[in-house]
């Protein structure tokens, strides 16, 4: 069993072409011919495919996997491996930490924006003890340790951090904060210890796979349900039928700047895709060709990680005003979208002597100054508006207090002792990470809806080519995507397991 290692993508566009390969769908009686029969086939061998593939199985489905790459693994093999978890497990509660289903609901609720699927984020918090015992029954280990400092991703092999906003304002005004991002025990990076576990479950279990197999079609009977796949495979056609369901699993879109362009264009401020050449939208466009429909397609997580070292949590993030307009110790998909919404993208991070370190993303310096009014001038700020925002700030700060956005205290030092600097974390200038949220709609069940919000028969879809949890750029928690694709993935496979079989 094999698993991607590939680096994440900093190319452009090299995906223009996604559209023209695909097919409309064909009709289930002009297909004469089948390379391949499934109850359930799967399009895509990434954490939503292959946590689709156990639990079909596990029901007894015969389950094929179609994967476009040489191994499987797609973006969940590249990532950081945390894992949204909440509601007491036992890792927070071995370090030392309360958490209930109600205060992630309220918290994950929250975070998903203006127009959350309720349902979903209740039963994905409802049912999160469930579905931790599940990855450990695949073979997932945790540290019960806590890994306290701000970072994107902790070092070492700890087993609990705070992955998102759950500890900063606003949201620990509406949700008794619990750190929920559950890294399984591996050193650094622990998607690869992920996709291992679920693959070696998925084979030993009997889920078939086929390698370099592009899904580019599907097939659909007269009745519009959704009958069977057509692929390239090695240069040649594959059709594969299958007797209860299609499960799309193949990823988002953020490696397609024609879909950015169209749909997410605050995304083409990313110049670090998070994901794989996979991530070219194929599975969202076959789901569309079949009666689908696409929702949340303008959201996605961008970054702009001027962390760690965390001692820079310490200074202000300003605009081209010379305002501040966000808690800097917000997670930093949440300032990153911030900045996005800011003039021209336009941010800097403004920092004194004691707070001053170069982060670990590299971001640049802009100007340095013996004051803050040389500084000011030095980025050509309006007069008086840097000096305004650092004199309120540090006066407050002396009080531990940020009357404004609520900074915790802890971060909270008077920014006076000079020389000052402005780190440049404005979005055309920055590295700004990122990835697509939006994608099919679907119920719990991974059926996929139409526009009528009809179920599109024998189509189901999880992961990123379903819309996700949240649907909030601003609300986002690392853990979140692969939590939901490990969790909806399984929901979607026992549906489709269960189905009726096409004929019968
Ligand atoms: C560097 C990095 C760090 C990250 N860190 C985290 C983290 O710590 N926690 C977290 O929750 N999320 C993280 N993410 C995001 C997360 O990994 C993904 O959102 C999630 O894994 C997507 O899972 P998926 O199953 O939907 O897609 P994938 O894992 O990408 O799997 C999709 C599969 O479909 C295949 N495919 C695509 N098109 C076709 C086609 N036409 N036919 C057949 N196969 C196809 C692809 O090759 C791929 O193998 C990170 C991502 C990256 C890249």
């Amino acid at each position: 069993m094999t698993v991607h290692t590939a680096v994440v993508s900093t190319s452009h566009g090299e995906h223009d072409s996604t559209d023209s390969l695909l097919e409309r769908p064909r009709r289930l009686r002009d297909q004469s011919r089948w390379d391949a029969t499934a109850d359930v086939v799967i399009i895509g061998g990434g954490a939503a495919g292959a946590s689709a593939a156990i639990e079909a199985r596990r029901l007894g489905a015969d389950v094929l996997i179609l994967e476009r790459a040489s191994a499987c693994g797609g973006s969940t093999a590249l990532s950081g491996g945390i894992l949204y978890f909440g509601g007491g497990t036992e890792i927070q509660t071995a370090c030392g930490f309360s958490d209930s289903a109600d205060e992630m609901y309220k918290y994950v609720l929250a975070a998903s924006g203006p127009n959350p699927d309720a349902t979903k984020v209740q039963l994905y918090c409802e049912r999160s003890l469930e579905h931790f015992a599940w990855c450990k029954d695949q073979g997932l280990r945790f540290n019960p340790r806590f890994y306290a400092k701000k970072t994107t991703e902790p070092p070492g092999d700890d087993g609990l951090l705070y992955s998102g906003n759950e500890n900063v304002w606003p949201f620990n005004e509406v949700a008794v904060p619990a750190p929920r991002g559950h890294k399984p025990a591996t050193m650094g990076s622990a998607g690869g210890v992920i996709m291992q576990a679920l693959f070696g479950q998925a084979t030993k279990h009997g889920v078939r796979f086929r390698y370099d197999t592009r899904a580019i079609g599907l097939v659909v009977d007269d009745a519009g349900r959704v009958a069977g796949v057509i692929a390239r495979e090695s240069g040649a056609e594959c059709a594969v039928r299958a007797r209860r369901g299609v499960i799309l699993c193949a990823g988002g879109f953020v490696m397609n700047r024609k879909m950015l362009a169209e749909h997410a264009p605050k995304l083409l401020h990313v110049n670090l895709q998070i994901g794989n050449p996979g991530d070219d939208g194929a599975g969202i466009l076959l789901g569309l060709s079949a009666g689908g429909y696409a929702i949340g397609m303008g959201e996605g997580f961008v970054s702009v990680p001027f962390y760690p070292p965390s001692k820079l949590v310490h200074g202000v993030l300003v605009n081209a005003q010379g305002q501040r307009f966000v808690n800097e110790d917000a997670y930093h998909g949440r300032s990153g979208d911030f900045i996005l919404r800011q003039t021209g993208g336009v941010a800097y991070l403004i920092v004194d002597e004691p707070h001053f370190a170069r982060p670990i993303a590299g971001m640049q310096l802009k100007a340095a100054g013996e004051t803050i009014e040389i500084l000011e001038r030095e980025l050509a700020l309006p007069d008086g508006s840097l000096t305004h925002t650092l004199r309120f700030y540090n006066e407050h700060a002396r009080l531990g207090k940020d009357p404004l956005f609520h900074k915790a205290s802890s971060y909270l030092k008077p920014l006076e002792q000079g020389p000052f600097a402005a780190l440049d974390l404005s979005a055309d200038r920055a590295i700004v990470p990122g990835f697509t949220m939006g994608g099919l709609d679907t119920l719990p069940t991974g059926e996929v809806l139409g526009p009528d919000r009809k179920v599109v028969r024998g189509l189901y879809a999880a992961g990123r080519n379903s819309c996700g949890l949240p649907r909030s750029a601003a609300g986002y928690s690392s853990g979140m995507s692969i939590g939901c694709a490990t969790f909806f993935g399984r929901l979607a496979g026992i549906s489709a397991a269960r189905a009726d079989a096409l004929g019968a």
